[in-house]
């Protein structure tokens, strides 16, 4: 699962391009810390990945 390269930001409406990065050779996983920032406000995001996966199938 690869998290979004870019969301929209909360504050403005822009683009905020993830700017963390997955340690090499291995994937992001769900509870994975991911941080944004927006290009417009340069306003910085800190998302868990679960938050932006779509619904689990329980
Ligand atoms: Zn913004």
């Amino acid at each position: 699962m690869e998290p979004a390269p870019i969301i929209v930001c909360v504050e403005c409406g822009g683009r905020a391009h993830l700017i963390s990065f997955a340690p090499p050779d291995q994937e992001y996983e769900p509870g994975d810390q991911l941080i944004y920032r927006c290009e417009d406000c340069m306003d910085r995001f800190d998302i868990v990945h679960d938050d932006i996966e779509g619904p689990e199938d329980l």
